[in-house]
């Protein structure tokens, strides 16, 4: 899953992005609202965090014209305390959640997996496929129970597909949501991701579904 960070304190912005980064997120960041909003406009997320505090445009803005063009991902604000007028003009220009400053890390990481599983409609940060579980609380993934060991981005592959379980997910899709923006991006690289994902979680788990994309087997279910 990639989220968009969207703020100007230099401190906070790398804090946000570490903690976002460790948790097993791809993560893209703007440090003013012009850029904010070209990213939020031109990539496609799956969270975003905005400080409504922003220079060149000010954080409602960039989420007015988002929710104008019909960007819908969800979006938590960050505002300053006892500024209830800024909550609420968050949550009329789109928001779906704020969080006051300051705050702790493991609450802005709450939110995100709410907020995350909320969109993809499931209701626990445990998502499950047959015996496979996968917790976005720890980052960690499970077969029968059994633990696997899995890099970055193969949990990354793994999380976004376990979100979006059900359907056929095309490779470009899966490129576009487990890199940052700076990464040198390589399709070629997703059918190695899915090889070794397949050998740590078992080769009939995902299929490939020629010229369209991949998707997860629950094996329980398809037998
Ligand atoms: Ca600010």
């Amino acid at each position: 899953m990639r989220i968009l960070v969207v703020e100007d304190d230099p401190d906070l912005r790398r804090q946000l992005s570490d903690t976002l980064t460790h948790a097993g997120y791809a993560v893209d960041l703007a440090a003013d609202g012009e850029d904010g909003h070209f990213l939020g406009d031109t990539e496609p997320y799956d969270a975003v965090v905005l400080d409504l505090g922003l220079p060149k445009m000010d954080g409602v803005t960039v989420l007015e014209r988002w929710r104008e063009d019909g960007r819908d991902f969800p979006v938590i604000i960050l505002t300053a305390r006892d500024r209830w007028s800024e909550k609420v003009a968050g949550f009329d220009a789109g928001a779906d959640d704020y969080l006051t400053k300051p705050f702790v890390t493991e609450e802005l990481l709450a939110r995100v997996r709410a907020l995350l599983r909320r969109s993809s409609g499931h209701a626990t940060s445990a998502l499950e496929c047959g015996d496979l579980r996968v917790d976005t609380k720890s980052a960690r993934a499970t077969v029968g129970g059994k633990a696997i060991k899995l890099t970055a981005h193969e949990y990354r592959v793994l999380a976004y597909m376990m979100h979006h379980q059900g359907r056929v997910v095309p490779r470009t899709e899966l490129v576009e949501h487990i890199y940052d923006q700076d990464f040198d991006r390589d399709s070629n690289t997703i059918e190695v991701f899915i090889g070794r994902l397949r050998k740590k979680i078992g080769s009939d788990r995902i299929s490939t579904e020629r010229g369209l994309g991949y998707r997860l087997i629950n094996p329980e279910a398809e037998a």
